[in-house]
């Protein structure tokens, strides 16, 4: 037997062992969910050991790609195709959004005053989540400019700390593009870059082991507390066309628009690179969070879909900040939701053509500026309400089954960014190139 192949058969074991623990913490969650509701230390502590590897992992990572590329200016052919593939795929994320949410009008005739009734108080601490935040950015201008400033930090450590990935990664493409020009003496901290990457990756492998374990965990716990609240049948069925929605466009970006990018691109069959990226998938969809799952995404599509080292490098960690596919369009099928609703009690509310372009555009701005944990596409939701002057006292109407959804768009999002390494990878120099 070849390595490939034990590697693939133990590969897809791993994978069958993570659909099991989910299928299982499903089972139990639904016939026990008081003992499924204490699952949830053993959750946290897998959430905190994905985590926990983020932040060196990413800086190490962006660093070594930059180095094993030998200079920063060779980055500007990837560097061009990324923010071209996160840009295309997030507008036709948003795209199928709007589209799907004007076919289905899942908030035309809904009566929201009955809804609200019934949302119960454990949702309260969210709402008000929601609500601290309501003083954000009001215009485009106003976004623009908060998004500028997420690129930099007056504070490293702080951003460490904070985990704000996207001024790490920005100080680690300037400080290993510098390394480069240093020539010898800058050979021990670039001998060491290298080596922490390995040792994190490494880590990474050994961290997914447990996986199947924390997943189980984090499934459980969640689906646990869902069904313990009562009513879970009734919450799903007020809110089942929205969902049915939102999953809809979800499907149609997930299964249609990305394996037709990916095979146009790379002739890759998507049957397959959805099995190699499996394990990402399933994490993904059990952590909620696209950072969580970052460095499983990485390892997927290093070691099992093949795609270089420094296509991996580059494209994963700040896909997983800025590339957000599922969050797009859930944003603008959600807004677009309520304003059906908005509409429906308010018939002066003018909701046409603009309005429905503006909230594409903002939430393709917000998508960009959400951060990669649970329920982070919730707070930025609130740029588009305010762009299209919604109110956001519809915003709980969502919120029991948000975070259900979420874990179904931050798949999306781990898979239109895995995607997006396979696609760049075409752009990057060659061996010659990088020895020239
Ligand atoms: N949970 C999502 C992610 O981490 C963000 C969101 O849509 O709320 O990718």
């Amino acid at each position: 037997m070849t390595g490939d192949t034990a590697q693939g058969k133990s590969g897809n074991s791993h994978t069958i062992l993570m659909i099991g623990a989910i299928l299982a913490a499903l089972l139990l969650a639904w016939l026990a969910p008081a003992v499924a509701v204490k699952l949830k230390l053993g959750g946290e502590v897998f959430l905190r050991l994905l985590m926990m590897v983020v932040v060196p992992l990413v800086m190490a990572s962006v660093m070594s790609g930059i180095l094993g590329l030998g200079d920063v200016r060779k980055l500007g052919r990837p560097g061009a195709m990324a923010i071209t593939y996160y840009l295309t795929t997030t507008v036709l994320a948003v795209g199928t959004g709007v589209l799907i949410v004007n076919l289905f009008s899942p908030g035309v005739g809904l009566d929201a005053t009955e809804l609200l009734q019934d949302i119960d108080t454990d949702h309260a601490a969210d709402i008000e989540r929601i609500e601290e935040n309501a003083d954000g950015p009001k215009s485009i201008g106003d976004i623009f400019h908060k998004m500028v400033l997420m690129l930099f930090t007056s504070n490293l450590l702080k951003s460490m700390v904070e985990a704000e990935l996207l001024p790490l990664i920005v100080f680690s493409i300037v400080f290993a593009g510098m390394l480069t020009t240093m020539g010898d003496r800058s050979k021990t901290i670039r001998e060491l870059i290298v080596s922490v990457n390995d040792a994190m990756m490494n880590f990474v492998m050994f961290l997914m082991k447990f996986a199947p374990i924390g997943i189980f965990c984090l499934v459980a716990a969640s689906f646990g507390s869902f069904f313990l609240s009562g009513d879970a049948g009734r919450k799903i069925a007020s809110l089942g066309w929205y969902m049915a929605t939102v999953l809809t466009g979800l499907g149609i970006h997930a299964f249609i628009t990305l394996p037709f990018i990916l095979w146009m691109f790379t002739k890759r069959s998507p049957l397959q690179f959805y099995k190699q990226m499996s394990d990402a998938l399933l994490t993904a969809f059990s952590t909620a969070s696209s950072s969580a799952t970052l460095p499983v995404t990485m390892e997927c599509a290093e070691h099992k879909a093949g795609v270089s080292r420094r296509s991996v490098e580059f494209v994963l960690p700040l896909g997983a900040t800025i590339n957000m596919d599922g969050t797009a369009l859930y944003e603008a099928a959600a807004a677009i939701f309520m304003a059906q609703i908005y509409a429906g009690a308010n018939p002066d509310f003018a909701f046409g053509f603009t309005e429905q372009v503006i909230i594409a555009v903002t939430a393709t701005l917000a998508a960009i500026g959400a951060a990669g944990i649970p329920e982070a596409g919730l707070v930025t939701m609130l740029i588009v309400l305010n762009a299209v002057g919604l109110p956001t006292i519809y915003l709980p109407l969502i919120l029991p089954v948000d975070w259900l959804l979420d874990r179904f768009r931050t798949a999306t999002n781990a898979f239109g960014d895995s995607v997006g390494s396979a696609v760049v990878d075409k752009s990057f120099p060659t061996e010659a190139d990088v020895a020239a």
